[in-house]
């Protein structure tokens, strides 16, 4: 088993490494506490062609791996944390998922605005009584000629007040099997947004109305049946989270590191006390764990959909490691963690998000073990 990277894999690093000094590093600290998409970025971003890393190059894309945009999403986020959402947003995200099944007519008309960085895509899946019990989702399509009528609502959307196109998941019938998505492009009738809340990391989200919105028959994503394969491209995304929150946990670790190396109290440096040490040690231990594991379902995810199970596993290790490293860099820091000055008390709170969006953490435990056991486990009351 050969755990190193090849020759073209760290030069492709070095190369995204060097682009984030050179762009990014002025500016993260601001960047980060800006509620709004950093749209200067994406065009950054799509112009040195790191939007589309694993999409074909018919496509617009690059031809890449899912592991070369986790090399990616790294070293963007090791400089620049904020920006490794617009890395995500051009890669991971809900325009990957779209990828994944999009017809002639949506590679058309979406990829090249996505792609320039001109556009970001979002992806409304949670409803005010469906979120983790996703499958519950009410926001429904009724057939109106050839096309269908979209009424409900989406809450928590990122990016919902900056995208121009949503993915949305809908009920074209009962049960899992009637549940699909369609595409609501802003501005159609009937579709408006509500007054923006913030989250405590500071981004924005809006709720999503649609009110009789009418769906073309192409603006069909996926029809009747198309949730397991929405899921399936959605444990892309759950890659794009895992890597951030293991990232910003690094981002944080470095530092902590180089604070306790130079700060002195009691005539000597942080580093030599060993309450601290032992902080490094178990966050070395935390940080290098998940990412094998993020490591192992990227490598085996070559250029295609990722294996839930492995994706599952990764997402759960890194979400923790990424906070717990975060937190402990801020212990290590004292109050120069907890300043807004620097991205510490960010990392905090980024990545506590990550354990609750795209599945939290006690979700993928209910997913691992289904692995385990290798049968499902009904979370549903049992039928009298
Ligand atoms: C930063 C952020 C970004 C997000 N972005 C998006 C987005 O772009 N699009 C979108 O559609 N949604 C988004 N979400 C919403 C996210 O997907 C949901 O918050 C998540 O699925 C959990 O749903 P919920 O908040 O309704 O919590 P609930 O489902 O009500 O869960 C509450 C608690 O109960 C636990 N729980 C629930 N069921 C079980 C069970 N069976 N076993 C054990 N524990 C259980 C949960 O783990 C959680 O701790 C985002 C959320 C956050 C925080």
């Amino acid at each position: 088993m050969d755990f190193s990277l090849s020759a073209d894999q760290v030069a492709f690093q070095d190369s995204v490494r060097g682009f984030a000094e050179k762009h990014l590093a002025a500016g993260a600290v601001e960047r980060a506490h800006n509620v709004g998409f950093p749209w200067d970025v994406a065009k950054l971003m799509a112009d040195q062609g790191l939007f589309g890393i694993m999409l074909s190059e018919e496509d617009g894309g690059q031809g890449g791996t899912l592991m070369d945009a986790v090399l990616a999403m790294e070293q963007i986020a090791l400089v620049c944390p904020r920006s490794a959402d617009v890395l995500q947003a051009g890669n991971f995200g809900a325009f990957r998922t779209f990828a994944q099944y999009a017809t002639p007519l949506h590679r058309e008309k979406y990829f090249g605005p996505l792609l320039r960085g001109e556009a970001v895509a979002a992806v409304g899946m949670t409803e005010p009584d469906a979120g983790s019990a996703l499958t519950d989702l009410t926001t429904h399509c009724t057939r109106d000629g050839e096309g269908w009528r979209l009424n409900g609502q989406k809450i928590f959307t990122t990016n919902s007040g900056e995208a121009s196109v949503f993915v949305v998941y809908c009920r074209f019938g009962p049960g899992v099997d009637g549940i699909g998505s369609v595409l609501v492009e802003r501005g159609m009738e009937g579709f408006t947004t509500g007054a923006p809340s913030l989250y405590m990391n500071d981004e924005e989200w809006c709720a999503l109305f649609f009110d009789n919105v009418y769906i073309a028959p192409e603006m069909v994503l996926l029809g009747p049946g198309g949730f397991k394969k929405q899921i399936a491209g959605f444990n892309v995304e759950r890659v794009g989270n895992t890597t951030r929150a293991l990232a910003l946990g690094e981002y944080a670790f470095r530092e902590a590191k180089l604070h306790a190396e130079t700060r002195k109290q009691f005539g000597r440096v942080l580093a030599e006390f060993q309450g601290l040490q032992w902080k490094f040690a178990e966050m070395r231990v935390a940080l290098d764990g998940a990412r094998l594991l993020l490591y192992r379902a990227a490598v085996n995810g070559g250029n295609g959909l990722p294996d839930a199970q492995e994706v599952a596993i990764a997402k759960y290790a890194c979400n923790q490691a990424g906070w717990f490293a975060s937190n402990e860099a801020m212990q290590v820091m004292g109050g120069m963690g907890y300043s807004k000055d620097m991205l510490i008390e960010y990392c905090v709170r980024r990545t506590r998000g990550w354990m609750i969006a795209g599945g939290s953490l006690e979700m993928m435990k209910n997913r691992i073990a289904e692995g385990v056991f290798g049968r499902s486990f009904s979370q549903r009351p049992p039928k009298k």
